[in-house]
């Protein structure tokens, strides 16, 4: 999706003001690059259509380019897509809080049961897990093995009981135990049938659910628009929960689901640790979808670590382009004191899936960066300049800190690279330079 976008930035490059003809390839670009992200074509329609009508209406902003406020537009507008604002979840405003799971087989029910236990465990809620599938042994084994995991009771009458029934008595259960949230797991099928939609109805009567999730997998593609469409209109959902979107998703289904459905996106699971659920920000995954990596995350995820001022001088420092090996150096350490290096490496842009191997790679970069840090002299950390410019200095740093010349070389590009991806990750599309290393 990126590169097509950035295609569509391009061919505005120089041009005065957002015009009806100015924009048109550029916006084909844009359709194009969503119809290959799996953004089904009646959505992909109307975006267009809506994102045309803005960009020519909007007035031209002293020192924004035009590209910038295309950029902008499409942002907004996906934004505006997605639901806009986050969606909490809804409670029940007496007894037990019922939210019922659908969705197709595979795409990550029995794991959401759990996280979502753990997730609102966390926010002082006491749950209890239903085992609804009853088609297979294993799945109510799986939901057992992963509420000890968590710590929650799971709710199980075997295989040889109706799911609707398996409803009502693991609601009376929960009942009398004063349970805050009943979270019941059901059976999906490989496609959507009639025998599923019979059941989660028969299901939903039993509970009368607070919440009808549908779990969708972020990799579907086309099809999830005619999934959440079929849904919504058989069962009736009150939101969705999207999944995997730690893989290599084209990020497609996020744009269909509240477009089709007027339900809103409400959680997202990024992996398949019981704490990698959290809440779907419409503005962040935008920001994804455009390239830009989840900016805002990280941002907030390095100030929970930082002491506030550092972080505010560190954000003041990227917008005035002085981002310098300090900072890289205070940065990175605080993104290795988070522990979990994986989200936030995933929030990075152009760092897709993270795998733990890889994990374990980024460490001893960080370590080997250190060295090479550690061996510059006080006035070179804060002009990174005089390394780009001194092939002498580079070499220095390099046998003092027992590295390759090539390894300083390299971690000098990456500051400047990481300069200017900031700079344009804050919102301003001015293209910084990357310079080339002397020799
Ligand atoms: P169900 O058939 O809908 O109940 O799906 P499961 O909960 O059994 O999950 C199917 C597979 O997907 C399991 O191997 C899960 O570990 C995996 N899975 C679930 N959620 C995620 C996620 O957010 N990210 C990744 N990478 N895997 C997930
Ligand atoms: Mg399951």
């Amino acid at each position: 999706l990126t590169s097509g976008l950035e295609a569509a930035w391009n061919k505005l490059k120089g041009e005065e003001v957002l015009t009806k003809e100015n924009i048109v390839e550029p916006m084909r670009d844009i359709r194009r690059a969503l119809l290959e992200a799996d953004v089904s074509l009646p959505v992909v329609r109307r975006f267009v259509q809506a994102v045309s009508e803005q960009a020519v209406g909007v007035g031209l902003i002293r020192g924004v380019k035009p590209d910038q406020q295309l950029v902008k537009v499409v942002r907004d507008e996906l934004v505006k897509l997605m639901g806009g604002e986050v969606s909490e979840l809804v409670f029940a405003k007496s007894g037990p809080t019922v939210i019922l799971l659908a969705g197709l087989q595979g795409v990550g029910k029995t794991t959401v049961c759990a996280k979502l236990a753990y997730y609102l465990k966390k926010q002082g809620k006491s749950c209890m897990l239903v085992a609804g599938d009853v088609y297979r042994p294993a799945a109510i084994d799986q939901l057992v093995i992963l509420g000890e995991q968590v710590n929650v009771p799971v709710y199980a009458a075997g295989t040889e009981v109706k799911p609707s029934e398996i409803a009502k008595q693991g609601l009376e259960e929960a009942k009398k135990k004063n349970i805050d949230v009943v979270i019941m797991d059901t059976a999906g099928r490989l496609q959507i049938d009639k025998g599923m939609m019979d059941e989660l109805k028969e299901v939903k009567r039993a509970l009368n659910p607070t919440e009808v999730l549908l779990v969708v997998d972020a990799m579907t593609g086309q099809e999830a628009a005619a999934l959440v469409t079929t849904f919504n209109l058989e069962i009736g959902i009150t939101g969705a929960i999207l999944t995997k979107l730690d893989g290599d998703s084209r990020g497609g289904a996020a744009l269909s689901v509240k477009e089709v459905s007027g339900k809103p996106i409400k959680l997202v699971g990024r992996g398949e640790r019981m704490e990698d659920l959290e809440p779907f920000y419409p503005d962040r995954m935008a920001g994804r979808i455009l390239g830009m990596g989840d900016v805002l995350s990280f941002v907030e995820k390095a100030q929970e670590v930082m002491k506030q001022e550092d972080a505010e001088e560190l954000q003041k420092k990227i917008m005035s382009a002085k981002f310098d090996f300090n900072d890289f150096l205070k940065q990175t350490r605080a993104v290795a004191r988070m522990g979990s290096m994986t989200r936030v490496l995933g929030m990075i842009p152009g760092m897709g899936k993270v795998t733990p191997a890889q994990i374990r790679e980024a460490e001893k970069s960080l370590k080997i960066m250190e060295g090479m840090i550690e061996a510059m002299t006080p006035e070179e950390r804060e002009k990174p300049e005089l390394l780009a410019e001194s092939p002498v200095r580079r070499k220095r740093v390099a046998q003092e800190s027992g590295k390759t010349e090539q390894q300083v070389n390299q971690l000098v590009a990456q500051l400047f690279q990481m300069r200017v991806r900031m700079k344009n990750l804050m919102g301003v599309m001015e293209g910084g330079s990357i310079p080339a290393l002397s020799n």
